[in-house]
């Protein structure tokens, strides 16, 4: 059991006080951020905005993988693909505003906006409160290979923000702020161990499949949560390591999710949409749970 608790390493930046002050929602640093949501704390809700809703080739022009959940006391993303920057700043999405960033797997269009992330976090939003970052075994150093790749010496400059790496056990549940995280092993070749994710904040459960092929491991991972968001590549193509819409139909009555909402969609689908019985994400649509 992994327990990593940002709000504690500085002066309560996500409590719903500083967040309700009167003057609209804030973000660690007391810039606006687009959440508007004015409710008292008790009745707060969890809001879960879709940054990114297309594949790794962006397709239709949609940005790669990215889920911005505002639980109340904790905000993260769920993925955080190449082109997640670019979606955060579209949506008014502070990198200030993040308190965790949870990665399913270590393929670009999931975790390759992390430099670009941290960077702007350094330079333009002038974090100061700690980052959390969490993912599969071998996340850190992937990590710092990309920021070495991309812009050579950011890895190890000193910033005025700490960033905690926690990398997940497989079938382990881990508290990361007032998140709890349960990682399950699904079938899809990334150099290390690729994750569906369940995460519990603020009594509610999202279940997300990262990328994968059907596995039995999805029913697990969605089983009694109030949101699944599954995957769903293709429309009825067949490729290995991932999952299409024909599939997904076929094993549907196996999800005991109360919702369930695809994502990742390539051309293919994309062109077929008016045949999807199923809720279809799009950049920028927004769930409340
Ligand atoms: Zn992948
Ligand atoms: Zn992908």
């Amino acid at each position: 059991m992994n327990e990593i608790d940002p709000m504690n390493l500085s002066a309560g930046p996500g409590s719903s006080e500083n967040r309700h002050n009167g003057s609209g929602n804030l973000d660690h640093q007391g810039r606006a951020v687009a959440v508007d949501d004015a409710s008292p704390a008790a009745e707060r809700k969890v809001r879960l905005r879709f940054l990114g809703s297309g594949d790794n080739f962006g397709s239709e022009g949609r940005f790669q993988a990215c889920i911005h959940v505002d639980a109340g006391a904790t905000r993260f993303l769920l993925d955080c693909g190449a082109s997640s920057l670019i979606a955060m700043k579209r949506a008014g999405i502070s990198t200030a505003a993040i308190d965790v960033i949870l990665i399913s797997h270590l393929h670009g269009d999931h975790f390759g906006g992390i430099p670009f992330f941290i960077l702007d976090a350094q330079l333009i939003s002038r974090r100061e409160v700690p980052l959390v970052i969490a993912g599969p075994p071998g996340l850190t150093q992937r990590v710092r290979e990309a920021m070495e790749v991309f812009y050579p010496g950011s890895s190890a400059v000193e910033r005025k923000f700490r960033i905690d790496y926690v990398e997940l056990a497989e079938g382990e549940s881990a508290t990361i702020g007032g998140l709890t995280v349960f990682p399950v092993r699904v079938v899809h070749g990334s150099g290390a161990p690729s994750y569906a994710l369940r995460v519990e904040c603020a009594g509610t459960i999202i279940a997300y499949s990262g990328d994968t092929e059907w596995t039995d491991a999805l029913r697990k991972v969605a089983d009694g949560a109030d949101l699944f968001i599954c995957e769903s590549y293709f429309f009825e193509k067949r490729m290995k390591n991932h999952l299409n819409y024909r599939t997904l139909m076929a094993h549907r009555a196996e999800l005991g999710c109360k919702r369930l909402i695809i994502t990742h969609m390539g051309e293919d689908i994309l062109d077929r949409l008016g045949e999807i019985e199923l809720e279809v994400a799009h950049d920028g649509m927004e769930v409340i749970l």
